[in-house]
């Protein structure tokens, strides 16, 4: 029997909020493979890793390339290790690259180490003393704090995924305003959702695949298969250079971030999680237009808030009323609420406790502390305190999923038109 072996390569941490994208140094060092005739195993993979990690630039994000560890693998290091020393950012303080190699396969307790990249925080020294215990070649650049992410970013299986086309920019043209046509991304949108998404949000007129920051993607389109991203290339129009483009397989939109808690009381600050748990008090809005309400289950209760970002979302959160039994996804940041990412309807609290109706047809009212109730247009009165069931209509729906908007979704969100 042949054993193929091959060479996992990570790279993290390469770009700063002024330029770069660990993506574009990735396809840049797949075409040099490419010049040099080295060969991708598999697609490129882009990684997204614990949404709450403290110097994230922004969506805290690793890639990994596979490929065969022959006589060229000593070559493919070469090109990794000076396309990252020439591309990365490394006059910003936050910019720590680092790099990994790693020849077999991916084990078990590799498995393990990036959920916990996903799910907690983990030390430059830990990432380090447990890359080269598994054998991975440890390359750090500054701090090197990549490394925490390039070691998850070969190990991560991926049980679910999506992929993301990235066109990147001519250097000349970074940080200016992108030369996108918006007709043909509306035009790709109705073509091509829902096997890809994420592309508008319709609530905000918002163009979801245009990034807002000064990096060299153009853009970039996510999706279910890759035959729908090439369609949707092909509709989209732009007026400037696109000088390359790159199809990454990703766990961007699997909620692979989130964790089932059995109770309120077993989650903890920083982790995402799923849980279920009673509405306790009607939502409220307060200055800045962040909501709020609590959730409360036999083990505790929790802060929940839908964040002014998430925009009509809160109108939705709105309705929600006290009894109501819901199940939400989300996180637990800084101030130890739970971010809604979205939220499903398990029981609907449809009843309402109201005064009397009287004979005459008139709602009655209190004649006082334990006095029962009198109407005031007939002048009957009833000896009983008790108020009335009522039935009433609810805006939400039972089993319903309820979601932000696409402008304010995180990139490991699962959205509904996946589930
Ligand atoms: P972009 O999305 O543009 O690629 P980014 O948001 O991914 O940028 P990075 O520049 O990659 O940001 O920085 C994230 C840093 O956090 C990396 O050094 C990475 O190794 C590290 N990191 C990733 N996961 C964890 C974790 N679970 N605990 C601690 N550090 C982490």
């Amino acid at each position: 029997m042949i054993i193929i072996k091959y060479l996992h390569i990570g790279i993290d941490d390469t770009d700063s909020p002024d330029g770069m994208c660990t993506t574009y140094l990735a396809s840049q060092i797949i075409n040099k493979f490419k010049d040099n005739g080295i060969e991708l195993a598999d697609y490129p993979r882009l990684i997204r890793l614990n949404p709450f990690a403290r110097f994230k630039t922004r969506g805290n994000g690793g890639v990994s390339l596979k490929i065969l560890n022959d006589d060229k693998s000593n070559l493919a290091r070469k090109i990794v290790l000076s396309e990252v020393e020439k591309l990365s950012m490394f006059d910003c303080d936050n910019t720590n690259p680092g790099v990994i190699f790693y020849e077999g396969e991916i084990t078990e307790e590799m498995r393990e180490y990036a959920f916990r990249a996903i799910y907690e925080f983990i030390e430059i020294d830990e990432a380090e003393k447990f890359g080269k215990s598994v054998g991975c070649e440890i390359h750090k650049f500054k701090k090197g704090r990549g490394i925490i992410g390039s070691i998850a970013a070969i190990s991560l299986p991926l049980s679910d995924y999506t992929f993301e086309l990235l066109t990147y920019r001519s250097a000349e043209n970074y940080g200016t305003k992108r030369q996108i046509d918006y007709e043909s991304v509306y035009l790709m949108d109705s073509e091509t959702f829902p096997d890809t998404f994420e592309n508008i949000d319709y609530s905000e007129d918002y163009i979801a695949i245009e990034p807002k920051t000064p990096c060299p993607v153009l853009y970039g389109i996510r999706s279910n298969t890759v035959e729908a991203l090439e369609v949707a290339k092909s509709i989209v129009k732009v007026n400037e250079p696109v000088v390359d483009y790159c199809i990454f397989k990703t766990n961007q939109h699997t909620d692979m971030h989130i964790q089932k808690a059995s109770d309120i009381a077993s989650m903890k600050q920083f982790g995402c999680y799923e849980v279920v748990g009673e509405v306790k008090n009607k939502p409220t809005i307060i200055d800045g237009g962040h909501m709020f309400f609590y959730i409360k289950d036999e083990s505790g209760e929790i802060e929940c808030g839908a964040y002014e970002p998430t925009k009509n979302f809160r109108k939705i959160v709105s309705h929600l009323r006290p009894g109501d039994v819901i199940r939400v996804f989300g996180g637990i940041g800084e101030q130890n609420t739970f971010n809604i990412e979205k939220f499903q309807i398990l029981e609907l609290n449809d009843v309402e406790y109201k005064n009397p109706i009287c004979k005459c047809g008139k709602r009655m009212t209190s004649a006082g502390k334990n006095k029962g109730f009198k109407c005031k247009k007939c002048g009957n009165k009833i000896e009983s305190d008790e108020k009335v069931q009522v039935k009433i209509d609810r805006f939400l729906e039972t089993s319903k999923f309820y979601e932000t908007p696409v402008s304010a979704r995180r990139h490991l969100s699962k959205p509904l038109c996946r589930m």
